[in-house]
C-alpha cells in the first residue's frame, strides 16, 4: 500500500485545476481513532464555490455538455475500474479519516466502484417516450441533465454517498460540485483524482472542501445551481431546502432515520440475530439507515433479548485499524452527543453491551455500544436518531401494534419484517411508512440498484438505482405538428 495521504488535501479542484481555497485559510482534519490531526484541508468558502460553480457551467457549454451518453458512461466505468485498482488505499483513508474498521471501509470503497459501474452503464440507457396526441401531431420526451448540479456530503459514508450522487448526476449529463464534510473529505479528495485519471473533463466535478456555515450553506443558496442533493441531519436538511428555495431549485433530502425491524413469533430467530445487531453497530451506529429499534413479538421477547445480549458481549470497540467490530464515533463531539443520550436512558435496563478494549487511545471517540431493554415507544431513545451504536427492544403483543410503534416516529427510511407468513410480510410492506421495506433480510447487502430514500423527516427524493438518474434529470415534452 502506498502513503495514504498520495495528494496534497490541502487544495480543492475547480475546473481541473487544484488549487488552495482562496482565502488561503485551512481546518484541521482528525483521527478519530486517536485525537491526532492528520493534516490540513482547505477551508472553501462563498468565492471558491462560486468559482466552481463557474468552472461546472463553463464544463456544461464545452466537451462534458457535448459528450454521448455512451461516453460519459466509459468514462464513469473507467472511474470505476481505477476505484477497484486503488482499493487498498481507499481503504486506509476511510479508516484513517473517518475510524471505519478496515473490513467496512473496504466495502465502502467497493461500492463506490459498484456505483460508477452502475451509473457507467446505465448512462446511455435513460430514453423518453412518444406520447399518442391529437391527429398532426408528434409527442415525445427528453430526458435533460439539469445543469450544475451541488451535492452536500456528510461524514458517515463518504464514498457511498458520493457514488450514489455524483455517479448518478453525472451520468446524466450535469456537471458537479461536490462540498465533502469537514470532519472527513479524504476520499472525496481521492475520487476526484481517479476522475481526472480516468478522463472526465475539467469542470464535470469540481471539490470544494470547508464549514457547512461557509462552503455549504454558499453552494446550497448558489443562484447558478440547479439541483441539490443533501445527506446529513434534518436541522441542516431544512436550511439547505430554504436556501434552495429561495432559487426555486429542487432538492433530494436523506435525512436519516430511526428504522426498525419487526420480529414476530414465527421468525426464524438464527437468521435474524445477525441482522439486527449488525444493523446497529455497523460504522458505529453512525448510518442514515442504522436499526436502532427492535420491535419484538411477546412470545420471542425473552429469548431474543437473551441472544442480543449475549451477541453485545462479543462487540470489541477499538482503533480502525484493528479492524474490530466496532471503531471510534466520527469525533468528540459526536461522543457527547451519544453520551447524552446514555444518560438518558439511565432508567432503562441495559440488556448488553460491548468492550472498549484496554488499550485503546484515550483521545479516541470510543464509546460502549448499549442495548436498552423494555423500552416505552414514546421514550426520547425510541424516538429520537443517536447516530451512535445504541439500540432499543420494545416489545408488542400484535401485529397491529407493532405497525403503530414502527409508524411511530417523524422519520421513514428503512424498515424490517421478520416473519415466516407471507400475507402478513405482503399485509405489513404496504402498512409501514417508509422508503425501504426488507423482508427477513435487512438492508440487502447495501444495494447500488435498489431506489433508496425517506417520507417525513427522513427526506424526500430517490437515490441508488435506476430511479436516481430520473432524479438527476429534468423531463421536457416536445410537441411537433406536423399536420
Ligand atoms: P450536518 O447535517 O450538519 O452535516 C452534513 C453536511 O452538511 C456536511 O457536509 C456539512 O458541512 C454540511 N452543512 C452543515 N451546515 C450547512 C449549511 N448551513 N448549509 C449547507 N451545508 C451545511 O451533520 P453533522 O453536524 O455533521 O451531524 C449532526 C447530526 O446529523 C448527527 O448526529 C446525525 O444525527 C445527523 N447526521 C445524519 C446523517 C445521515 O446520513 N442521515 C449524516 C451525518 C449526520
Amino acid at each position: 500500500m502506498s502513503d495514504p495521504l498520495w495528494f496534497d488535501p490541502t487544495l480543492c479542484l475547480i475546473g481541473g485545476k487544484w488549487q488552495p481555497a482562496f482565502s488561503r485559510r485551512t481546518l484541521p482534519l482528525v483521527n478519530p481513532s486517536d485525537g491526532s490531526e492528520i493534516c490540513q484541508i482547505a477551508r472553501g468558502d462563498v468565492t471558491d464555490m462560486d468559482a466552481a460553480v463557474g468552472a461546472a457551467q463553463t464544463a456544461l457549454d464545452s466537451d462534458w455538455g457535448r459528450m454521448t451518453a455512451l461516453e460519459r458512461g466509459r468514462i464513469l466505468t473507467r472511474m470505476g475500474q481505477i476505484v477497484l485498482e486503488r482499493v487498498d488505499d481507499l481503504t486506509a483513508l476511510e479508516a484513517m479519516d473517518v475510524g471505519k474498521p478496515l473490513t467496512q471501509a473496504r466495502a465502502d470503497a467497493v461500492a463506490l466502484a459498484r456505483y460508477m459501474e452502475f451509473y457507467g452503464g446505465a448512462a446511455d440507457k435513460v430514453m423518453g417516450e412518444t406520447i399518442p396526441y391529437l391527429d398532426g401531431y408528434t409527442v415525445y420526451t427528453l430526458r435533460e441533465p439539469h445543469g450544475v448540479t451541488g451535492h452536500i456530503v456528510p461524514w458517515n459514508y463518504p464514498m457511498q454517498i458520493i457514488g450514489r450522487s455524483v455517479g448518478a448526476a453525472l451520468a446524466m449529463g450535469n456537471a458537479c460540485v461536490l462540498k465533502p464534510a469537514e470532519e472527513a473529505c479524504l476520499t472525496a479528495l481521492a475520487f476526484a483524482h481517479i476522475a481526472q485519471e480516468a478522463g472526465l473533463p475539467d469542470g464535470a466535478l469540481n471539490v470544494v472542501p470547508g464549514l457547512g456555515a461557509e462552503a455549504g450553506a454558499a453552494l446550497s443558496g448558489h443562484k447558478d445551481v440547479q439541483h441539490i442533493s443533501f445527506t446529513g441531519s434534518v436541522s441542516t436538511g431544512v436550511l439547505v431546502q430554504q436556501a434552495a428555495g429561495r432559487n426555486v431549485v429542487p432538492v433530494t433530502l436523506e435525512l436519516g432515520g430511526k428504522s426498525p425491524q419487526l420480529v414476530f413469533d414465527d421468525a426464524d430467530l438464527d437468521a435474524a440475530l445477525p441482522f439486527l445487531v449488525n444493523a446497529g453497530c455497523q460504522n458505529a451506529g453512525q448510518t442514515c439507515s442504522a436499526s436502532s429499534r427492535i420491535l419484538v413479538q411477546r412470545g420471542v421477547y425473552e429469548d431474543v433479548k437473551a441472544r442480543m445480549a449475549a451477541a453485545y458481549q462479543e462487540l470489541t470497540v477499538g482503533p480502525a485499524n484493528e479492524d474490530l467490530r466496532v471503531g471510534p464515533l466520527i469525533s468528540a463531539r459526536q461522543k457527547d452527543i451519544v453520551t447524552g443520550f446514555l444518560a438518558k436512558g439511565a432508567n432503562l435496563p441495559i440488556v448488553g453491551q460491548g468492550v472498549i478494549v484496554d488499550h485503546a487511545p484515550k483521545a479516541g471517540a470510543y464509546v460502549r455500544p448499549t442495548l436498552f431493554g423494555d423500552v416505552p415507544p414514546d421514550h426520547p431513545l425510541a424516538q429520537d436518531e443517536i447516530f451512535g451504536p445504541v439500540q432499543v427492544l420494545i416489545p408488542f403483543d400484535t401485529e397491529q401494534q407493532a405497525v403503530e410503534i414502527a409508524n411511530s416516529t417523524d422519520f421513514g427510511l428503512v424498515a424490517s419484517i421478520w416473519t415466516r407468513d407471507g400475507a402478513r410480510q405482503m399485509r405489513l410492506a404496504k402498512r409501514l411508512r417508509s422508503g425501504q421495506v426488507f423482508i427477513n433480510n435487512y438492508g440487502a447487502g447495501g444495494g447500488v440498484e435498489l431506489p433508496f430514500g425517506g417520507v417525513g423527516k427522513s427526506g424526500h427524493g430517490r437515490e441508488k438505482g435506476f430511479e436516481a438518474l430520473y432524479g438527476f434529470s429534468q423531463l421536457k415534452t416536445v410537441a411537433a405538428f406536423h399536420g
